[in-house]
């Protein structure tokens, strides 16, 4: 939104009153009069004496000239108007019809209709016309959630009551629940972890892809811990009047230390959160917005019962400002649901619709693979209408997988579903990992594998032992970790005898360590503790500069080159050697999407 367009709700507010209240004198001192104001029709004496006849004379008003009477017939539309005659039996006869006579004839021949025309039907007319005029505004305004007239609230409240979302309402995420759990508890019992000195963490990142559920389980959170829930998107803050954000930022926090023990959630914190030194283009607005919201973070002391949940589905551009100690300091990834996770997903969902028959969940979550919960929602609402088109009262199985269809179609061209083939290949490339890694150290892998792309990027098996994670890294344990690494690219070669674009990461991983196991470790036999490279510092950007020459890089490369190949070798002669399990364990994995080390193990030694 730029300059010109905001309008600030409160003038427009005074604008809005002060035309409903000129209106309304108009039309009761002008326009009701004129509207009430009879016609006044000539009508000749006999028409008159005839009326009176008739009995049907209601009023007459005698005046000096001329006889005003209303008849019933005529009673609220028109005045029938005729010339005096000398007439002394009129009086008589007015008395005798029991007409009413006199000099005043009544405006307001009906007060009750008269009451409904001039107060209710206008007052109902600006109700409707300022429901809609209201609505507008405020789509006008940004949808500024809580931005009602007049008032100056800044933030939805989302109080917890019977019908907040909890935990059961998100399915899967048993992860993200786990550490979600500790910020519930510390919101219920501040006291325990003040007594002990613990600070809880401030700020709570959910990272992941969009329609896993971050929204939902930070409403969840709120919730479950039964405390108020204030949220506000980052898009709300940007696209605010200029100079509004940062102010924005201040009330929000405001109202949330009135309120704690509160939740405050910043969803899509990446629209304000972007590193600010990346992008050539400052926006200043920005800038604010997220200085302000780190100096509200920096100001909330650990005990004051108000935690940050913020979500984002792109970590990588938030400034590192914002994920330093006392900040976001603890990160919670949402990952797209594994099989089970869908059918779960699938489960919640489909108790809000009416179904009929045998639902084949697993059939359902097996055609779904790499959809989101979001999608899933989306799978079984459509269903639904389906039903509902077919003229029929409850979703049947039929519905739903033509509901797959429908919502699927759209998104396979977006590749967001991974297609069968797919699966099979990257099942294969990630136990050709697992199992050259269990071989070798004879051990489980330690952390689960999943076909399910992940956030970090990476397929979803990780290797075991970052470099950083351990201080001295054996020179077996570095071959042995290049073997697994290759292990991924042999196993497609083994069995589909082709080769996938699938190892970019762990060529990367595999060319940096090797390199390293030469110029920096004194690993290999060619150069022994000659070291052949120095700098790398990643904070200054630079690569590692080479400190020999050109004819020791040639050889480096060479040296390089072979220890790679070794390991490549080794990776295929292990994989073959147990080819048996290596598809039952691929298998299991495409079937399941996730296998956790103690299933590995088991198949392994079955
Ligand atoms: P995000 O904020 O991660 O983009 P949302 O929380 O907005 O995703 O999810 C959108 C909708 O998708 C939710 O309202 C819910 O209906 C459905 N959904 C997503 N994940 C789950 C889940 N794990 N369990 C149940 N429903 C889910
Ligand atoms: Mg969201
Ligand atoms: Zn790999």
């Amino acid at each position: 939104m730029n300059e010109q367009t905001p309008k600030k709700p409160n003038v427009t507010l005074a604008k809005y009153f002060g035309a409903v209240l000129i209106f309304m004198l108009v039309f009761n001192f002008i326009l009701m009069p004129i509207l009430q104001q009879r016609r006044v029709q000539e009508a000749s004496y006999s028409h008159f004496l005839d009326a009176l006849d008739k009995g049907i004379v209601k009023v007459v008003q005698l005046q000096t000239s001329e006889i005003n009477y209303i008849t019933e017939e005529d009673e609220i539309a028109r005045v029938y108007k005729t010339g005096i005659i000398d007439d002394p039996t009129l009086v008589p006869t007015l008395r005798e019809k029991g007409v009413q006579f006199g000099a005043v004839i009544p405006s307001k021949p009906n007060p009750l209709l008269s009451f409904l025309l001039s107060w209710i039907l206008p007052i109902g007319m600006f109700a409707l016309i300022g429901y809609f005029l209201r609505r507008n505004m405020m789509k006008q305004i940004g949808n500024m959630p809580g931005m009602t007239f007049g008032s100056k609230k800044t933030a939805k409240v989302y109080v917890a009551d019977e019908s907040s979302i909890t935990f059961d309402d998100v399915a899967g995420q048993d992860e993200a629940k786990e550490s979600l759990v500790e910020i519930i508890d510390y919101l219920e019992n501040p006291l325990k972890y003040k007594e002990i000195g613990a600070k809880c963490p401030k700020g709570v990142l959910l990272v992941g892809p969009p329609g896993t559920g971050k929204t939902l389980i930070a409403k969840a959170v709120a919730g479950e811990a039964n405390v108020p829930f204030f949220s506000i998107a980052g898009s709300e803050f940007v696209e605010m009047f200029v100079g509004r954000g940062a102010a924005r930022v201040r009330e929000l926090f405001e109202q949330a230390g009135k309120n704690a023990p509160c939740i405050v959630f910043i969803d899509e914190i990446d629209t304000i959160g972007k590193s600010r030194d990346g992008s050539l283009s400052t926006n200043d607005e920005r800038e604010q917005t997220l200085n302000q919201l780190l100096t509200e973070m920096d100001g909330f002391g650990a005990n004051k019962g108000v935690i940050i949940l913020a979500a984002t589905n792109r970590p990588e551009v938030l400034d590192p400002a914002l994920l330093r100690p006392g900040r976001f300091d603890r990160q919670v990834p949402m990952e797209l649901p594994d099989l089970q996770g869908r059918i779960d997903i699938l489960k919640v969902h489909a108790k809000k619709v009416k179904l009929e028959g045998e639902i084949d969940f697993h059939l359902l979550a097996r055609s779904t693979s790499g959809a989101s919960g979001a999608q899933l929602a989306n799978i079984i609402n459509e269903g639904a209408l389906r039903a509902v088109r077919m003229g029929r009262r409850a979703v049947t199985q039929g519905d739903l997988e033509e509901a797959i269809e429908t919502v699927i179609a759209g998104q396979q061209k977006k590749n967001a579903i991974m297609s069968d083939e797919e699966k099979r290949v990257v099942a294969y490339h990630e136990i050709g990992h697992a199992l050259v890694a269990a071989m070798q150290t004879h051990s489980a892998p330690v952390q689960k594998i999943t076909i399910i792309p992940r956030t970090s990027g990476a397929l979803g098996y990780t290797m075991q032992v970052e470099e950083q994670d351990k201080y001295l890294v054996s020179r077996t344990e570095a071959e042995n970790r290049l073997a697994t690494i290759a292990g991924g690219r042999a196993a497609e070669e083994i069995v589909f005898n082709e080769i996938t674009t699938g190892a970019a990461n762990d060529i990367e991983q595999m060319t940096q360590l090797a390199r390293s196991m030469v110029t920096k470790y004194g690993m290999s036999d060619e150069f022994g503790m000659m070291g052949l490279s120095s700098g790398g510092n990643r904070y200054l950007g630079g690569g590692e500069t080479m400190d020999c020459s050109p004819v020791t890089a040639q050889k480096v490369d060479e040296e390089v080159r072979r220890i790679i190949q070794e390991a490549q070798e080794k990776a295929r002669s292990i994989l073959k050697e147990n080819e048996d399990v290596l598809h039952k364990l691929a298998a299991y994995l495409k079937e399941t999407e996730t296998i956790t080390g103690e299933e590995f193990m088991k198949i392994l030694e079955s």
